[in-house]
């Protein structure tokens, strides 16, 4: 069943755990995810990055294959299918048009004022269709740019921006990056939880892959109440794909290829829904 994130969240604050958020790749990412997160009896919430809507052909392609997939596959745990990223207003229409139940506006690196308008414009469009909205302060690092990758939300700010937009859910940077951390990971744990106290809402962590079960569980205790995972997945997929490639040398079947990788990545999914708590929810 598609629904959108404000009960989950609301549970999950309730109870201490977090909803992970897996990004789909392709078709097979999408079966992969929902197999194992049905397999756990946890909720999740499918990330589309803008990248990943032109991959896959539109809005509406992502939607009918969602769909249909929970329902033939008989998905019984609740599922956000969810925008990832948009960067203006005219996506997140389009994604609400189409059906997805939350999106996730990110306008950061504009100057705040601009940052709340656009986000406030979004929330008015989606409050009406009954989608959920996440929003972003402060642009996140990456680790393959050459600035320095550690940026940090604003306290005031933070308030300021979440009082303003009446969003669903907040996404502060607090040293967290997308991509792999390369052993150099700064969350700055103090302000992710002065944040949580100022803001009232749940917050996403992005850039969740690479940190340790520990940092997991205190960034959940802080009050992150979903938590995005891509990187480690398609590690797993990747190195598991290599190896299959290695050792069978005449294989073609582009099938069997891509499912040399589904338990790498299944397997990822169990431990990081068993870390955060999401299991045996429903
Ligand atoms: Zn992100």
């Amino acid at each position: 069943m598609l629904v959108n994130s404000k009960k989950l969240f609301d549970n999950a604050l309730k109870q201490g755990y977090a909803i992970p958020a897996y990004n789909i790749n392709n078709l097979e990412w999408i079966r992969f995810i929902l197999e194992a997160c049905n397999e756990d009896k946890s909720p999740v919430i499918l990330a589309v990055t803008p990248s990943s809507i032109e991959y896959f052909g539109g809005y509406k392609i992502v939607v009918n294959l969602v769909e249909t997939m929970i329902n033939e596959l008989c998905i019984k745990v609740p599922v956000v299918l969810h925008l990832d990223h948009a960067n203006d207003f005219l996506s997140c229409k389009m994604a609400i048009d189409a059906g997805f139940t939350s999106v996730m506006i990110d306008v950061s690196t504009m100057g705040f004022e601009d940052n709340v308008a656009i986000t406030d414009k979004v929330v008015s469009y989606a409050k009406e269709h009954d989608v959920s909205v996440e929003a972003e302060l402060g642009s996140l690092g990456s680790d393959d740019s050459s600035q320095d990758i550690y940026l940090y939300s604003d306290l005031e700010q933070s308030h300021d921006f979440v009082f303003r937009t009446g969003i669903d859910s907040f996404a502060p940077s607090v040293g967290n990056v997308h991509g792999f951390y390369n052993g150099n990971e700064k969350i700055d744990f103090e302000l992710l939880g002065a944040i949580c106290k100022m803001v009232r809402i749940p917050l996403v962590l992005h850039g969740a892959s690479g940190l340790d079960d520990n940092k997991l569980k205190t960034a959940i205790f802080c009050g992150v109440t979903k938590i995005n995972f891509n990187t480690d997945l398609m590690y797993a997929w990747s190195c598991e794909v290599r190896k299959y490639l290695k050792t069978n040398k005449d294989i073609y079947d582009p099938r069997k290829i891509i499912l040399s990788g589904k338990n790498a990545v299944k397997k990822v999914i169990h431990e990081k829904n068993t870390i955060i708590g999401s299991k045996n929810r429903l």
